[in-house]
């Protein structure tokens, strides 16, 4: 039997597809007209071989929803009516008390019919990948929208009464330079959003932005990309949003309730062909293949979930430290002691000394300068761990 504390869940739930494949995505989605019906009724069997697992696991105890998060691929490919099927399916296995319903959109296929129906069954954020607004930029990241397209989503978001909505960026892109991203910025502060990522470019192995660029000297060098982030960062900041997550800034209040759960290691459920799922100490991973998913569930009636990972006590407690320092809250202290763990206080002390991280009782977290060393200060901070005395 799994041992969990809060039976709150997130929910994720993945649509994999899209309309073309971007060059530098790693996700899992395939460039196919969804079949609606077909994929509906194996996310349906899904959330019947969930509930029966957790009747079976957690009985008499019970699983309810906080958060829904629809990624992708593009959900915005799918209908409301999707959507609404597939939430009445979770209503009648689960208790649902959504406080936030958040569904990804790409520009050219979010319509106004689309964005009025989205938000009648319920969604509540909207979270959509512009990604830039020079035509260079979208041209080079070879993006299936323009910037009208952009434009016009955005007037469909607002028109549909969605309160809060984020615009999501990339930054990083080959030809941009500071003036380039200073006008993203500005077009960013003249809509106003509660909500803005900026994620940077990153090249992935597999995709053929990898194969093409990865040997490029002089390409997303790691001095320039600090000072793009440092003139996102500042400008931001001083115009009233509040730098939460590494790669996010939000208004007051609109953080993304659901993307927090992860970065605080909460317990969430996935659905759908590569997604994840995190109960307890088990990790487990949907197969990221669409057709051995419909086969799995549709025919041999199984699971489509290998289980990836039953973690340690120790393997969280890195995940705490990694997942923690991308906020600006930190990492706690406390929940590490918790689990038996604590870091070195001189590994503390000589961090504090090179002004990347400060931390008191409680919480750890990073310094400005340290904000742009992430990485290394985590593997630092992992190397100097010891069980508690
Ligand atoms: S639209 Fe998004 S999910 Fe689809 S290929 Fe492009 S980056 Fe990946």
């Amino acid at each position: 039997m799994l041992i969990l504390k809060d039976m709150q869940l997130g929910l994720y739930i993945h649509i994999p597809f899209c309309k073309s494949k971007c060059p530098y995505c790693d996700f899992y989605s395939l460039p196919i007209e969804p079949k609606e019906d077909l994929y509906l009724q194996a996310l349906y069997r899904e959330i019947e071989i969930w509930a029966d697992f957790f009747e079976k696991n957690y009985s008499p105890l019970k699983i309810s929803f906080k958060t829904l998060y629809v990624g992708g691929g593009t959900p915005s490919l799918m209908s409301p009516l999707f959507y609404e099927k597939l939430i009445q399916k979770i209503s009648k296995h689960f208790d649902c008390f959504f406080e936030e319903l958040t569904l990804e959109a790409n520009p050219e296929s979010l319509t106004l019919d689309k964005a009025k129906g989205y938000r009648a069954i319920g969604f509540n954020r909207i979270s959509l990948g512009i990604q830039t607004f020079q035509p260079k930029g979208l041209k080079f990241l070879k993006r299936g929208h323009n910037v009208e397209d952009s434009f016009k989503a955005i007037e469909n978001i607002v028109k549909a009464n969605f309160e809060n909505f984020s615009l999501d960026y990339i930054y990083g892109w080959f030809g941009q330079g500071v003036k380039s991203l200073k006008k993203d910025l500005e077009r960013a502060l003249e809509i106003n959003p509660p909500h803005l990522s900026f994620y940077e470019l990153t090249l992935y192995p597999k995709t053929p932005f990898y194969e093409k660029y990865t040997l490029k000297a002089n390409f997303l060098r790691d001095d320039r990309l600090i000072q793009l982030s440092k003139i996102i960062r500042d400008t931001l900041q001083s115009s009233g949003y509040r730098h939460y997550e590494i790669s996010n800034f939000s208004k007051k209040g609109f953080e993304c309730k659901h993307n927090l759960g992860y970065w605080k290691v909460e317990p969430y459920l996935g659905l759908g062909p590569g997604a994840v799922s995190r109960l307890g100490n088990l990790r487990f991973q949907n197969i990221e293949d669409l057709e051995v998913y419909y086969q799995a569930l549709l025919k041999k009636n199984k699971p489509a979930y290998l289980i990836l990972e039953n973690l340690d006590n120790k393997e969280i407690v890195k995940e705490k430290i990694f997942m923690g320092l991308r906020m600006s809250e930190g990492v706690n202290l406390l929940e590490l002691s918790a689990l038996g763990y604590e870091i070195k206080r001189e590994a503390l002390f000589y961090l504090k000394k090179e002004k990347l991280i400060d931390f008191d009782e409680e919480s750890l977290f990073l310094s400005e300068k340290g904000s742009f060393l992430h990485n290394q200060v985590v593997k630092f901070l992992w190397e100097h761990l010891e069980r508690k005395k």
